[in-house]
């Protein structure tokens, strides 16, 4: 029996109004189809997803925001919860960054010569020098230690390089 299109939109209104009525229903019977017929319920969903990759990379970018708040609120629970966890975990960076921290420090031992006027090192006139002085912002990584002798150090003190230039100290 086909249906008129007066009686067809009759319907339509009715089928939502239903919906509407007895969602619970509704959302349990979506349930059951889904776990009754999953391959073609992944397969037709994977088939849209293909289809829409604009809609799918917004969907995950708000669902990204969404979970931001929820996921750092977890984050700071699980710290509260497990204090010696999160000690024990600072801990073992500390260590980490102090072993590397040797490795370089063993590594700038082995300069024969002054980074800055080259001048001999030996074991009286040797120090390690921040190329960006701590106090001016810089770190203990590799790139900003030098080996240098013991009078540019000095000489240099805060300064950075280009503001030290000039007076060389040796
Ligand atoms: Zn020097």
């Amino acid at each position: 029996m086909t249906k008129t299109p007066e009686q067809r939109r009759k319907f339509a209104a009715y089928m939502r109004a239903y919906r509407l009525r007895n969602l619970e229903r509704v959302r349990e019977h979506g349930r059951r189809s889904y776990v009754r017929n999953k391959e073609t319920h992944s397969k037709c969903s994977k088939r849209w997803k293909d289809a829409n990759p604009d809609k799918v990379k917004l969907s995950n970018r708000l669902s990204d925001i969404r979970c931001r708040v929820k996921r750092r609120e977890y984050k700071r629970r699980w710290q509260k919860d497990n204090p010696d966890k999160v000690i024990a975990y600072t801990q073992k960076r500390r260590a980490l960054a102090k072993e590397a921290l040797t490795s370089v420090v063993k590594k700038l031992y082995l300069k024969h010569f002054c980074h800055w006027c080259w001048s001999l090192l030996t074991e009286a006139n040797r120090t390690i020098d921040h190329i960006v002085p701590l106090c001016r912002g810089g770190s203990h990584s590799e790139e900003n230690l030098v080996a240098c002798c013991g009078k540019c150090n000095y000489s240099k003190a805060r300064k950075l390089y280009w503001e030290w230039d000039g007076d060389l100290a040796c």
